[in-house]
Formats: C-alpha cells, structure tokens, sequence
C-alpha cells in the first residue's frame, strides 16, 4: 500500500486541486512505496494566497517568538519523529541508514536551532553625521519567497532554506525535489504541532517544469533560493531576473582534492575516501578530480583502489553498508552513459566502473560499484561536466602551478579540498584557487555561520548565517536630519 503525500498549505493537508500524482519510488528496491502530489500553478497559486494572508503578523511577531517556534520545530525533528524522519530519508533517498540518522536529519534540527538563535543576535548600521543627521538601516522582511531545493540531501538542503527565510519574518512557499519528497511531507505534520501559524510556511510538491515553474514565475513571490543543477539555475534565472526578483542560486560543481607529497597521508586517504563515495558521491562538494603530487602518486593510487574496493555497497538499511542506491534509475542509467563516454575518451577503470545486482530485498535497486578513472586529459568531458555519482578520476601533478591550473580548469568554482602540512602552500594555493569553499587538511567541516556558496557556473550568492538573514530582507536606509 502506498503512502499518499499531501501539500501543505495554509496550515492544512491538502490533496492536489487536479488529483494527479506521481510516483515515489525507493531506489534501494525499485518499488513504488509513495503517492506524489504532481500539482500545478493552481495549487502554487493557492499556496501563494496563503502565505500573502499570513505574511503581515508573521512578519510582525517579534523575533522572540518567530524563535520560540522554530526552536519547537527543531525540538520535535530531533526527539519524536526523528527515528521516522531517518527511515523515510533513507527509503526516499537510497542513503545508507547511518547516513540520515548522523548527518541529515541532526542537520535539518541544527538548521532550524541555529537561524532560530540568530535572529536573536541581528543587528544593523548606522551612520551619523556629527550633530547634523543619522542614517540608520531597517532590515526588513522581502515577502512572500519561494525555496526550491534538490534530492540529494533532501531535508537538510529544504531547510537550509526555509529556516532562515522564516526566521527572518518571510512567509514560504517551498518545493522539496518530487524525487525525494517524503521528510519535508512529514515536516508539515511537525509544524501544525510546533504551532506554527496557517499559511506561513507552504509546502507543494511535484515537477520542476510544473509546480516549481509556477513559483518562479508568480509575480507575488519576491525572492527565489534555488539550490539545484547548473541548466535549471540558469532556466530560473531567464524568468525571474526580469521580474527583478532577488535570486541565490546554488548550483553544480565538480570540485578539486589536490594532495601534496607532505600531506598526513592516513588522515588524508580516509578523507578522500568519504570526499569520494559519501552519499554515493551525490553531494555538491564531493571531490570528483583528485590531483596528487607524482612522489605519492603510485602509493595513493594502490591504497586508494584497496580501500575503495573494501567499501560495502549494499542495502541502505544494512548497519554495515558503506554505500547506498543512487536515487533514481534515470540516475544511475545517466551515472553509467559517464562512465562509458569516459573509457571512449581514453580512461583506465582502476576499479569499478559497473552497476551492482544485489541479492534479496534489493535485488532491482539501482547499485553503482564506486569507480576510479585515470588516464584522462582534463578538458575531456569526465573531467569537465558534472556525474554526481560515485565516480572520481586520478591525475599526478609535479609542481603546485599546475595544480591550481588544473584545478580552475573547469566552469564550476563550489569547493576544493587542499592537502599539505605547508602552511605556506596551503594559503597560497587556497589564495589561487576559484571556489567559494576551501577545505585545508579536511572536508565538509561546516559550521554554519560561514559564507557558503559557489563561483562561476557553481552559483550567485552566499548562504549561511547572516548572509542569509540578509538575502530574505531588504535593507532600507532611513535619514533623519537634526537641523
Ligand atoms: P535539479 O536542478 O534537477 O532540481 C532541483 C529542484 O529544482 C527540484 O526541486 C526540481 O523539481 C526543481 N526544478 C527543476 N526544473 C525546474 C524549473 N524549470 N523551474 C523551477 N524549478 C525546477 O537538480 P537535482 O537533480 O535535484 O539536484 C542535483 C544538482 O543539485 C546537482 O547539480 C548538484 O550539484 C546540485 N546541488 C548543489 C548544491 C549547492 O549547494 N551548490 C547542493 C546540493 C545539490
């Protein structure tokens, strides 16, 4: 028996005004385990009426108590649905179970405690004109936003958005991916009994060209936070830039791990192992290129084949499988045509490179063997356009311009791991490099208060702390003359 998903809109759960759906499969197993609302501009439209009603006393319920509530939030996401929030992420997703229970769903709590704490601590300028005038700035809440996010961590990206738009006193109108929709249907459950108020948050699920089009382009909604694929940021962009709609775009990346001979080589290999293969390699900040320096190359690449081949991939569920399903066979048939396009242009599987059948429950899940591929030039299309998959490719470096050369030779510019124990190379390198993020002798080491964000093709904009409080206000600059 599937489960049927609903919308949430205006405090309530509502089925799609066209009674339509689609599919959501578990791709551990292939099965269909979900009804999906497939709405459509109507039910935006509905959802935008409502959070247009609700948006005047959110918007002026102090700080305090906008804070208490999503301290609430977070309190229920962390005690009583937590063990089911951890299961549906994992049979939405196909991320092994160790996976939710320790990075996203803790993540999706601390997202709601942390922008629920800051907006406690906000604070604006001034600028006075000795006893002549002041002028000071107002920060005040835009509207009406739309938060449209991806599949790859589905709770943890969903409320990386809404929590600070709500904190700081917007009202929303969100699209979790359709793909992977089950833990933010279960957030709506958790805001109707934190008591949060009807129409504050809106939540309407299905397609990108349909419900998430519908927001892009509704003329009440006033700032879009989109975090997602290159071509859909620049799909986005081409409605809603002439609209002048305030945009933060997070978007692909195909990052760089550069290791340099000096490096603390155990800390560095286990690290690359997770940089690589963490969530079946389906995180923005993965480190698809590694580039290490020709004196280690030889010992890294045996120790690296090993200890990939000793991962476990296997049923997400399973304590002790390392690597789960990729997330859909559209996904998996996409990660594999990589795979192929890289062996025509030349590269060496020096492990995987294949699907995975399992045995048992999940025996048509969609199972990718994690793959290491050398021997590729770096303008090749492996090297150059996003797999976002369990896929990496090796490259030796002799000196550290060629390195950093390497590194920025792509579009993308999101984040690059840097390993050595030369504090001098690590800042110069990190100096060089073009990402917004900068992992030195480590790798998605968040914390929450930092910019984060990519250059070139990989985004405009920066989320985390304050600078997401600022996206989702305006500034207004208020003069007083004394004279
Ligand atoms: P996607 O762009 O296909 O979809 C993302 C979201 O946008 C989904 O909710 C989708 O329904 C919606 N969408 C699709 N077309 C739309 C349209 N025309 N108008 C409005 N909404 C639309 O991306 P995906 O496949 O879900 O996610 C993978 C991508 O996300 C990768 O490229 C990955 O690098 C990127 N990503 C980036 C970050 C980051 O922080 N930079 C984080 C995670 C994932």
């Amino acid at each position: 028996m599937e489960i049927i998903l609903q919308n949430y809109i205006g405090g309530e759960l509502l089925s799609p005004l066209e009674e339509a759906y689609i599919h959501g499969t578990n791709p551990a197993t292939g099965e269909t385990f979900a009804l999906v609302p497939d709405s459509t501009a109507k039910d935006v439209d509905l959802a935008v009426e409502s959070a247009q009603s609700a948006f005047p006393s959110w918007s002026e319920t102090p700080a305090k108590e906008r804070s208490k509530i999503l301290h609430r939030i977070a309190e229920l996401i962390e005690t009583k649905y937590f063990d089911q929030l951890v299961e549906a992420e994992t049979t939405d997703n196909g991320k092994p179970l160790h996976l939710s229970r320790n990075v996203d769903i803790p993540r999706a709590a601390a997202n709601f405690h942390f922008f629920a704490s800051a907006i406690l601590h906000t604070h604006t300028e001034a600028f006075p004109n000795e006893s002549t005038s002041l002028n000071y700035t107002l920060r005040q809440p835009i509207g009406v936003v739309g938060c449209i996010s991806p599949w790859n961590l589905p709770l943890y990206l969903f409320t990386w958005k809404i929590a600070p738009a709500l904190a700081a006193g917007c009202t929303v109108v969100g699209k979790p991916s359709e793909i992977t929709p089950y833990t933010s249907f279960l957030l709506s459950k958790i805001c109707m009994e934190a008591g949060l108020p009807a129409g504050v948050l809106n939540i309407v699920h299905g397609t990108g060209p349909k419900a998430g089009r519908a927001i892009t382009s509704h003329p009440e909604i006033k700032a879009i936070s989109f975090t997602g694929g290159t071509k859909t940021g620049a799909e986005i962009s081409r409605i809603a830039a002439p609209m002048f709609k305030k945009l933060s775009l997070e978007l692909g990346g195909k990052n760089p791990n550069i290791i340099f001979e000096d490096c603390n080589y155990d800390k560095m290999i286990e690290t690359t192992l997770r940089s690589s293969f963490s969530n079946q390699g389906q995180i923005c900040l993965c480190g698809s290129r590694i580039f290490v320096q020709e004196g280690i190359y030889d010992r890294f690449k045996k120790d690296f084949v090993k200890k990939t081949e000793q991962l476990k991939v296997g049923d997400p569920l399973a304590p002790t499988t390392d690597v789960g399903a990729v997330v859909s066979e559209a996904h998996l048939n996409k990660i594999l045509n990589y795979i192929e396009l890289a062996k025509e242009e030349g590269g060496t599987m020096l492990t995987g490179g294949n699907r995975i059948v399992l045995e048992g429950r999940c025996k048509n899940g969609y199972f990718v063997a994690p793959t290491i591929i050398e021997g590729l030039d770096q303008q090749c299309r492996t090297n150059q356009e996003e797999i976002f998959g369990p896929v990496v490719t090796l490259a030796p470096f002799k000196k550290e311009e060629e390195a950093i050369q390497m590194a920025n030779a792509t579009q993308y510019g999101l984040s690059a791991t840097v390993w050595t124990q030369n504090l001098n190379v690590a800042h110069r390198v990190a100096n060089k490099l073009q990402a917004g993020i900068v992992w030195i002798n480590t790798w998605m080491l968040r914390d929450l208060r930092t910019y984060f964000g990519g250059m070139k093709q990989s985004g405009v904009g920066r989320e985390g702390g304050f600078q997401a409080l600022n996206f989702f206000t305006e500034a207004k600059n208020v003069t007083i003359d004394f004279t």
